[in-house]
């Protein structure tokens, strides 16, 4: 596997290739949830490429951006192992040049939930996301269902914005428990750990009435919310019942919707979502 950090080789590399092109970007320290999307772009594309790029413009002033834990090296051996044939690991300044001024901004999907709680984050993730799409002219980009928000938000400017790639959402990887994968369940001591389970309890609570045949959403936010409030460790954020596409909260469920959810455990802030 190739491991580049300049924007001049990469470009160089990618110049270079015939056959569909993979890309998945990453802030690295990589887990199961990241390798099966290398996985999936394997089996659909004939190079794969993954970035690794702890973007700072998607951090907020007082977020985690210079504790988000970084193993460059194990990284690489996850990557090398599950076939990538190329890493880029830019420094900031390869990514952002000085007097950088040019951002993307979505409108609507980027204001109830995550955008909201995060003011600035969706503006620093479309923009990183745009500039890999321009660095590696991907044919097919993968994204995780675990950050749902995202999923729509990168989906809406590929499309707004005309670039030439299929976007594609996969799903959400797990631990046995119930446990989404994170980078960020590092931060987690085993009493927290354990209380985390309950995110995974309270969108399964929330489908079940869903699919028993519930269809009033105030409902459903609050079997997540009550389900939440078991756990004495674990402080709600937001609960959501919105629709898919404009993430707009809904009264009634019509045409199913995307249950999602942002909690604080210990110093950790852990989001969930179930498409239902
Ligand atoms: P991150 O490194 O957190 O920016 O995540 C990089 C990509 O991996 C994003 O598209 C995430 O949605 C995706 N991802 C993160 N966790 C998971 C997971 N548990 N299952 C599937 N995809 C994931």
């Amino acid at each position: 596997m190739l491991i580049l950090t300049s924007l001049v080789e990469l470009r160089h590399y990618r110049r270079a290739l015939t056959g569909a092109f993979g890309l998945v970007p990453t802030m690295g320290y990589l887990h199961e949830g990241h390798l099966s999307l290398v996985r999936r772009a394997k089996t659909e594309c004939a190079h794969v490429g993954v970035s690794i790029f702890v973007n700072p413009t998607q951090f907020g002033p007082a977020e985690d951006l210079s504790k988000y834990p970084r193993d460059l090296e194990r990284d690489v051996q996850l990557l090398t192992a599950a076939g990538a044939d190329v890493v880029w690991t830019p420094p900031p300044e390869e990514v952002y040049p000085l007097n950088f001024q040019t951002w993307i901004m979505l409108e609507e999907v980027t204001k109830p939930l995550e955008g909201k709680a995060r003011p600035g984050h969706f503006r620093g993730v479309a923009t990183v996301v745009a500039k890999l799409f321009n660095a590696f002219t991907p044919d097919k980009a993968y994204f995780g269902q675990k950050d749902a928000q995202q999923a729509v938000v990168i989906q809406r400017m590929a499309r707004d914005l005309n670039f030439p790639v299929d976007v594609i959402i996969c799903p959400t990887v797990r631990e046995p428990d119930g446990l989404a994968l994170s980078s960020r369940n590092v931060y987690l001591n085993p009493a927290e750990r354990h209380a985390a389970t309950v995110l995974h309890r309270a969108l399964s609570a929330a489908k079940a009435q869903y699919e028993a045949g519930e269809r009033d959403a105030e409902i459903l936010r609050a079997t997540l919310s009550s389900t939440l409030a078991t756990e004495p460790l674990v402080r709600e954020e937001y609960v959501s019942v919105a629709d898919k596409e404009t993430l707009a909260e809904l009264t009634l469920v019509e045409h199913g919707a995307l249950l999602s959810m942002a909690v604080r455990v210990g110093k950790a802030r852990l989001i969930d979502n179930f498409l239902v």
